[in-house]
């Protein structure tokens, strides 16, 4: 039979090992420790010669269930977790970058990643060096160099900026780097990072792969070889997954393609309906032809993700206005539930930085991140049109 796709995937995947009792659903394992009666089987379990679980740091059976269906549905050879999307970031990075080395990466990543190539690395005398996102020049230049790490992010968090994956991993592959790529805002559904090249997936599960803003998690995809690695630094360090967030996203991810679809969908039209609003200056999202990285994500995305962000006319006086009347949102930090979230870019993914340090990344004060949700899309026009005309109009004639 063929392989099956992946919203089939996406609920079967990765489960049937971990049932019990006969139990349709994988069971939240809440046991610190797995016992054993014969020695023998202990010792073969505790040195890796049997499969088993010997302490809940190092694995559980609902952990394990989670991180079978992500390998799955990466195409990857293997994964692990984590408790973050972060703990995943800096335990890849820590397993694989020393004093003296060097990583290339882009401007665009999220908060926290930059801030550990900003803050952390050069404290380790790990030389960072970031190039300008979309400039695949620029960042062949730097790889030819040479370095230990190519860390990508594509979409980028806010302005949703896109690297062509295939084109940058060979670079990096020919200059013996280990290719990372975050694929938190694609999602398995819309690209598969590993088919173009890239030897890693990092994975914030706490956004679209859970799905429900309820649990927070972090995964890492692709050869046996590289994710041991990772794993052996993270069962030590101890940025376990819980069990009961395992399962809960584990319930999430069952309509992961479900949710991205309709994602997509509304993502657009709301990009669409931004194009054609008087107070909104830019619209970002690389599903419109007017975005600079279009022409690459239609080549090496399925779908265009459920993440836009768009710019409005006053800046801050006018974000302070129009995001509290959105009816249906919510103004939160995170991104990729069923609920449409919403909030600025400098109190969400960029409130790490500076007003100058995100001016220099090109992110307007007045930049809003849109995450859609799964809700009707008349509605959530219908919610954007009321708040546009219920700015007061001394905010509406300032703008102008
Ligand atoms: C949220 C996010 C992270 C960090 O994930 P946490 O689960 O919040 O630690 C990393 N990368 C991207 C692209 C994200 O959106």
């Amino acid at each position: 039979m063929k392989q099956p796709n992946i919203g089939t995937q996406s609920i079967w995947a990765g489960e049937n090992d971990y049932l019990a009792f006969g139990a349709t659903q994988v069971p939240v394992v809440h046991s610190v420790s797995f016992g054993y009666d014969d020695m023998d089987d202990w010792y073969d379990v505790a040195v890796g010669q049997k499969e088993g679980h010997i302490y809940g740091r190092n694995t559980n059976p609902t952990v394990q269930a989670f991180e079978e269906k992500i390998k799955i549905l990466e195409g990857a050879e293997s994964a692990t977790s984590f408790s973050t999307g972060m703990a995943a970031i800096s335990n890849t990075l820590s397993t694989f970058l020393f004093p003296g080395d060097r990583i290339v990466s882009i401007k665009d990543t999220y908060g926290g990643t930059n801030k550990i190539f900003t803050e952390f690395l050069p404290k380790q005398q790990v030389d960072v060096m970031l190039c300008e996102t979309g400039d695949h020049e620029a960042a062949e230049a730097e790889l030819a160099k040479g370095c230990q790490v190519l860390y990508l992010e594509t979409p980028t968090n806010p302005t949703v900026k896109i690297t062509n994956i295939k084109r940058l991993a060979k670079a990096g592959k020919e200059s013996g780097a280990i290719v990372i790529v975050d694929n938190t805002f694609a999602t398995p559904v819309n690209q598969h990072p590993l088919a173009l090249g890239a030897d890693l997936v990092i994975h914030s599960a706490t956004k679209f792969l859970g799905g429900h803003a309820d649990a927070l998690g972090g995964a890492l995809c692709g050869s046996k070889e590289l994710v041991e690695k990772v794993y052996h630094y993270r069962e030590i360090n101890g940025a376990t997954l819980d069990p009961m967030a395992a399962y809960l996203l584990l319930r999430g991810m069952k309509t992961l393609k479900l949710r991205v679809d309709k994602q997509n969908e509304n993502a657009m039209a709301v990009a669409r309906y931004l194009q054609t609003v008087d107070m909104v200056n830019e619209v970002f999202y690389p599903g419109l032809d007017s975005h600079t990285g279009h022409e690459i994500a239609k080549e090496q995305m399925s779908g265009f993700g459920g993440m836009l962000s768009f710019s409005v006319r006053g800046g801050v006086d006018t974000v302070r206005h129009l995001l509290p009347k959105l009816k249906y949102a919510n103004r939160a930090a995170n991104l990729g539930a069923v609920e449409t979230i919403v909030g600025p870019a400098r109190t969400t993914s960029h409130v790490e930085c500076t007003p100058e340090e995100r001016a220099a990344m090109g992110i307007p004060e007045g930049l809003i991140r849109y995450s859609a949700g799964i809700e009707d899309i008349e509605d959530l026009i219908a919610d954007l049109q009321q708040a546009f005309a219920a700015l007061p109009a001394d905010v509406v004639v300032k703008a102008y």
